[in-house]
This record gives C-alpha cells, sequence and structure tokens, in this order.
C-alpha cells in the first residue's frame, strides 16, 4: 500500500500559496514538471481535460461570431519577425533554429512567439478588395515559444499553449467594435463559465502589445496579490498593414490600407486562475461542467457479506448516471484515502454507498465546495444531482465575487500606496498623471519603489478623476485613476 504514503495538500493556500500551487498542480495530477527541460510542461490528462474544455469553449464562442479556423506552421522567417518595427521588440525572446542535424541552415528561422509575423504575410496576398473583408480568421490548440528566465506551471512557460484570432477590416469602426465582442467573449467563458472574476483595463501607451495602438485586457488578481492578465485583445490600427502590406482595393478603386486586431484569451493563464482562486486548503476546486470527473462513487465497505451488494449498487448508480463523468473508485485504497484524493482533484459530487444505503434505497451525496452531507432516496438520484450541479457552480460564484470584492483599496499618497501594497494583495486605485508614453517615467518610479505597475484605466468607463486630484508619484495634475497591483 504504498499509495496510502502520497499526502494531500500540506500548507496552507492563504499561508503559502505559491507552495499550495505548486502541489496542487502536481498532486492534482494537472502538469509535470519532469520533462527536464526548464520551461517546458507535461500536461497531464486531467489538467488537459481542463484546458480542452476551455479551448471548446472559445471555439464554439468565436466561431459564433463568424471566424473561421487555420493552421500556420510553428514557425516564423526572421525577415517577417523584424518588418514591424515595435513588433521586432520580441526578439529577445526568440527561439532560433539554426541547424538541422551537423549543418548550418542557409537561413535560420524563429519558432513562433505569437502569430503575427506568420500570418500576415500571407494576408497580403489573400485579400485584394473591399469585398473580401471583413475576414476574421483564428487558430487554436497551438503553442508558442518564449525565452522566459522564471517559469511556473500555466503562469509562464518557454512553450506555452496559445488561442489566437487575426480580424481584418475596412474601417477602424468594425475594428474597434471586434474589440467590444472579444471583450464580452472573454465574460461569457471567464466569468459566466469559468466563474472567474476579473476586470477591463485598457493598458498605458508603455506597455501595449509591441506593434498594436491599444490594448486590452480582462485582469484578475491571484491569491498573493498578483495581477494574472487572462486575455488580451488589440487595436493593432494599420501598422501591420503597412509593415505587411495588407491592402484592398476600394470602391473608388484607390488601394488602401486595411484595419486589423488580434485577440490572445491566456488559455494557461485562465487556468492558473480557475485553480488559484476557486481552490481551498484542500486542493481544486471546479466548476461542474469542467470538471474531469464530476460525480466520484465510493463504495464503503465493511464486511464481505455486504460487499457484493454494495458494489452492485454503486455500479446500478454509475450507469443511472451517464450523462455525467462519472467514476466509480473500486480501487483497494481506503474510504478516507480516496475521501482525500477526489477532494483534492476537485472531484465537485462524492458519492458514499454502504450497506445501510443499500439497505434503505438511499444515496449519501457530499458536495465539494462546503463539504454538505445530504442523504435523499435512491429515486431522487437524477433530479438530485441536476440540482447540485447548479447551486455547486453558484456557490462557486458567490465565494469567487466576494473574494474579488475584497481586492480593491484607494490610496491618495505615495506613503499610504506603499504601505498598502507591501501588506495587502490586490489591486489599489490611485491618481496617476498619464496613460500616454510621458506617464512610463512615474510608472517606472512606482515600479522600483514598491514592485507594482500600473494595469491601466477601467474600461470601457474610466474612473472620474475629481478636481484638484494630483499624480501619486510626480504629484502633477492627476488625468486618470489607475489600478496598481503586482504582477507575475
Ligand atoms: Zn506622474
Amino acid at each position: 500500500m504504498i499509495k496510502e504514503e502520497k499526502k494531500g495538500i500540506t500548507v496552507k493556500k492563504d499561508q503559502d500559496f505559491s507552495e499550495w500551487y505548486t502541489q496542487v498542480v502536481q498532486k492534482a495530477e494537472l502538469a509535470d514538471i519532469r520533462f527536464g527541460i526548464q520551461g517546458f510542461i507535461v500536461h497531464r490528462p486531467f489538467g488537459f481535460f481542463i484546458i480542452k474544455k476551455i479551448y471548446e469553449y472559445l471555439e464554439k464562442e468565436i466561431e459564433n461570431n463568424g471566424h473561421v479556423a487555420f493552421l500556420f506552421p510553428s514557425v516564423v522567417k526572421e525577415e517577417n519577425l523584424r518588418k514591424e518595427k515595435e513588433h521586432a521588440g520580441f526578439t529577445p525572446e526568440v527561439f532560433w533554429v539554426s541547424e538541422a542535424g551537423d549543418k548550418k541552415l542557409e537561413e535560420r528561422f524563429a519558432l513562433r512567439p505569437t502569430g503575427e509575423a506568420q500570418i500576415y504575410p500571407l494576408y497580403s496576398i489573400w485579400f485584394r478588395s473591399h469585398k473580401d473583408l471583413p475576414f476574421k480568421g483564428y487558430q487554436s490548440r497551438i503553442s508558442v515559444f518564449r525565452n522566459e528566465m522564471t517559469t511556473r506551471p500555466f503562469l509562464r512557460g518557454r512553450e506555452f499553449l496559445f488561442f489566437e484570432t487575426h480580424d481584418v477590416f475596412n474601417t477602424h469602426e468594425e475594428a474597434l467594435k471586434q474589440i467590444e465582442t472579444d471583450l464580452m467573449i472573454c465574460k461569457k467563458i471567464i466569468y459566466d463559465k469559468l466563474k472567474v472574476p476579473f476586470l477591463y483595463f485598457k493598458r498605458p501607451q508603455w506597455d501595449k502589445f509591441k506593434g498594436a495602438d491599444d490594448t486590452f485586457t480582462p485582469d484578475t488578481i491571484m491569491p498573493d496579490g498578483k495581477r494574472n492578465q487572462l486575455a488580451s485583445t488589440h487595436d493593432l490600427g494599420r501598422n501591420f498593414a503597412k509593415a505587411f502590406d495588407i491592402k484592398v482595393m476600394k470602391e473608388n478603386e484607390e488601394m488602401e490600407y486595411a484595419w486589423q486586431t488580434c485577440f490572445g484569451p491566456g488559455i494557461w493563464r485562465t487556468t492558473a486562475a480557475l485553480i488559484g482562486i476557486h481552490g481551498d486548503d484542500k486542493g481544486l476546486i471546479l466548476p461542474f461542467d469542467i470538471a474531469p470527473i464530476q460525480v466520484v462513487i465510493i463504495p464503503i465497505l465493511f464486511s464481505d457479506k455486504d460487499n457484493k451488494l454494495v458494489i452492485k449498487r454503486c455500479e446500478e448508480i454509475k450507469n443511472r448516471l451517464n450523462k455525467y463523468r462519472v467514476k466509480f473508485d473500486n480501487s483497494e485504497n481506503s474510504a478516507g484515502y480516496k475521501f482525500n484524493e477526489w477532494e483534492l482533484r476537485g472531484v465537485p459530487i462524492r458519492i458514499e454507498i454502504g450497506p445501510k444505503e443499500v439497505k434503505e434505497d438511499k444515496i449519501t451525496l457530499v458536495l465539494r465546495i462546503n463539504k454538505n452531507k445530504i442523504n435523499f432516496k435512491l429515486k431522487d438520484l437524477k433530479k438530485e444531482i441536476e440540482k447540485y450541479s447548479k447551486s455547486i457552480d453558484e456557490e462557486i460564484k458567490e465565494n469567487a465575487d466576494l473574494y474579488f470584492k475584497n481586492k480593491m483599496k484607494s490610496a491618495n499618497s505615495y506613503v499610504e500606496l506603499k504601505k498598502i501594497i507591501k501588506e495587502y494583495r490586490g489591486f489599489v486605485k490611485v491618481p496617476f498623471c498619464s496613460i500616454k508614453m510621458d506617464g512610463a517615467e512615474c510608472a517606472e518610479k512606482l515600479k522600483q519603489d514598491t514592485t507594482a505597475n500600473v494595469c491601466g484605466v477601467l474600461y470601457p468607463k474610466e474612473d472620474n478623476v475629481k478636481e484638484g486630484l494630483k499624480c501619486i508619484v510626480c504629484g502633477e495634475k492627476a488625468s486618470h485613476i489607475v489600478y496598481v497591483a503586482k504582477s507575475y
């Protein structure tokens, strides 16, 4: 019984979140970090089930919005990567392929750090007329590569999972409308389905996507107080269209550059938020629809005489619940071990069946979210599971909303801000001079002094700036209320 020695989570989530997170990722078998090359992880079946679900939600929403899927190679031509001036800023993080076998390649190429520079050269060939637009394309279930120095499963890696849309429009208005749609899709999936709360920000100019005019993001706060950017959508203006020559003939027969947006929901980051925000000291807590196992049935065995009947009843229940993902854990492990194991892995509903339940035609059920133990008649099984599948999600959402509500403070002086940042884990609202490039200096000083970043201003509606407020860093007239938080 060597397996019995495997222990549950050994730290409290609010005392050492970082260690808690590492243990949950490994002990719940979400990812394996023993692949052997730093920053590259293996997605194990339990974790990959969750990730596949997130991909499915996204693909469905994005296709309902008129996108079509395509698939590009994993590599980019060097010259294309350098075409858009600001975008070329990715190159320090790029992995290069420069040899094959023992020969040096005539022309090295890059493993894509993101899709723009590989996709847009083809866009310049594909589109000729304004009638070819709008075009909305996406690629899903792919990886991108960046040479990150510090890595953590689902938060930062040298190879990480990606999903990206690349949309082309005739007008800027259409592009801006798409950004609103992208943000609504974030709400539908990240909040409505996964119950992860966030705020929408417009990023300051010094922290936008390389090559974009503006970047918009849903950001949440992890339990260690760090900002987690869950997705981003970018108004690319005509910057890439000019760099890659994406032009169409307009009705007046003049050639004009197209307008572009791209949207990248963070598959990993969303998974990290799901783990970090909902989980408790025992491990994962998962919304019902995304749980790899939704119901686990555990036989409570006492004497050989009853065992057969108990096992038979468990199998019967499993069959009755065939519309759900049900696991009948008939392993050698003790019942207590099984309880811990499936709690750690976030199975929303546990059914316990012993001789008493068999004799009385009853079900004993325990909910992961609140440990409530409930009894009901066997004949009500389907109805009750249906009911709890909904109430579990509601409770997860309520808990997450309450958690997030307590992640917001304000500061009006630099001293106050520094004090708050030191002991508090969340967003701090502060008056700030500018989110254009001229505010970068204040943001840099703030980062030096507090290690916190300016996340940006709320979007679409910024907070009002009261008369007389001054930038918390430089003391000049404030023109924005920005949100400040530490980040990964
Ligand atoms: Zn300032």
